[in-house]
């Protein structure tokens, strides 16, 4: 049986950064699982390539620790490799009277997160972004970018195959056995040193067979995308976001021109009952939807932090108008024409505290013995992967040492 130093579970953004970190250490006995037959199928490959500044997070948290500092890595990257990567940055408009306080919030965190954010009127923000609109007051972020997410993903393959990382694609973890620190895969068994799970979606279920994060559950919620007619697409300069509702992780429907000329509107944040639930039943399985129904429920009845109201948004934007309405609190002359179909759509892997029945705000990092689990790795992990990374490479070479 093959044995290994380090082993990741999981070839999205988080697996190949830690990997990459790793091998750049020197480590020379690293690989990474991939059930997947090529990466980018999930989160990494499905996501609105933002590189976000770092202005929504308290300074207390582990998103403001790697979020900017992650953005400064990856746009390195991706100009030493050519990748594309616009720096056109970004609005937050207040779609409503009840947001204008908002923006006083965000520019209080933006600045104690050290983080470029200028608070702007109403006439300053028509002639930086004429197609935007907001109440009295919006935010100004010259340093959001957006990336080309599947090239970063591509690069980071080829890069890890340079530096003599195994990336064993169609391997899927079936079963950890901890006292032997062996893993069952869908062909075959590995042995490993330490174990990183980076499994996205799946990441609770690794971390629970290994006895960890046992008051986490991963309940997905669904990002649908539409785009902008070509036409009017280019009447956008950068992104316009509204701003949100700081008690939940989701930042709102928002409009980015995307580095390929397409100019995507969305995502959505409606639950979902099964993991990989990108179309209206398929990726669901009976058992575990009907836990994440009940899970759900509970969640409203209980109303945390203005959960109902929430999904009571959200689920208006299944239909066409619903969706519309929210573009149209960010932009003055959007109208129903301007808005066609599009095929994207990404599923957060957010985590629940089951003891509490609340929504996760932050990144969680959870060890075991021999392993480290990456818990609710949602939005802004693609920008701080790298950052996020160098941390997690630290965390595991003081324990394996
Ligand atoms: C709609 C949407 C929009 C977003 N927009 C942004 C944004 O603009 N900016 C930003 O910074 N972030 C954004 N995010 C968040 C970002 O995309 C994710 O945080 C990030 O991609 C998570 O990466 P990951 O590697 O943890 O997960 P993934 O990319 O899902 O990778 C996990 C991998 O693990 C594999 N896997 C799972 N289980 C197993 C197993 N048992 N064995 C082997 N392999 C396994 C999966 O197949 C998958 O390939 C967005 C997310 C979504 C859904």
């Amino acid at each position: 049986m093959k044995n290994y130093d380090f082993v990741i579970v999981g070839a999205g953004i988080i697996g190949l950064t830690i990997a990459r970190e790793l091998a750049k250490r020197g480590h020379r006995s690293v690989a990474v699982l991939e059930k997947e037959s090529e990466v980018g199928l999930h989160s990494s490959g499905r996501n609105s390539g933002v590189l976000h500044a770092g202005i929504y997070y308290g300074s207390d948290t582990l998103k403001a620790q790697v979020c900017a500092a992650g953005s400064k890595l990856m746009q390195q990257y991706a100009k030493e490799y050519g990748i594309p990567l616009e720096r056109n940055g970004k609005v937050i408009v207040a779609t409503s009277v009840e947001s204008i306080p908002q923006i006083d919030v965000l520019l209080e965190r933006g600045t104690k997160n050290g983080i470029r954010v200028e608070k702007i009127t109403e006439k300053e923000l028509t002639e930086i972004e004429p197609e935007a609109q907001t109440k009295e007051f919006a935010l100004l972020s010259p340093d959001t970018a957006v990336v080309d997410s599947g090239g970063i993903l591509s690069a980071l393959v080829s890069e890890l195959n340079d530096l003599g990382v195994k990336l064993l694609k169609n391997s899927e973890v079936i079963a950890v056995k901890e006292r032997t620190r062996t893993l069952q895969l869908s062909h075959g068994s590995l042995g490993y040193g330490y174990l990183v799970n980076a499994a996205g979606l799946h990441a609770d279920r690794l971390a629970h067979r290994m006895g960890v994060g046992e008051h986490y559950q991963i309940l997905p919620f669904k990002g649908i995308y539409k785009k902008l007619r070509p036409e009017k697409a280019k009447q956008f300069r950068g992104s316009i976001y509204p701003a949100p509702d700081l008690r939940v992780p989701f930042l709102g429907v928002h409009i980015t021109p995307g580095i390929h000329g397409q100019t995507l509107v969305g995502p959505t944040a409606i639950p979902a009952f099964g993991r990989e639930n990108y179309g209206w039943i398929n990726g669901i399985r009976i058992g575990e939807g009907i836990h994440m129904l009940g899970i759900l429920t509970n969640m409203l009845a209980l109303n945390k932090n203005g959960f109902r109201r929430m999904v009571r948004e959200e689920l208006g934007r299944y239909s066409n108008s619903g969706f519309l309405a929210a573009t149209r609190s960010l932009s003055k002359s959007i109208s129903k024409n301007d808005i066609l179909p599009s095929k994207k759509i990404g599923l957060r892997a957010q985590l629940v505290r089951t003891d509490t029945l609340e929504l996760v705000m932050d990144f969680v990092l959870e060890t075991g013995d021999s392993s480290l689990h990456v818990l609710n790795a949602i939005s802004p992990a693609f920008t701080s992967s790298f950052k996020l990374a160098q941390l997690i490479v630290d965390k595991a070479e003081s324990v394996s040492r």
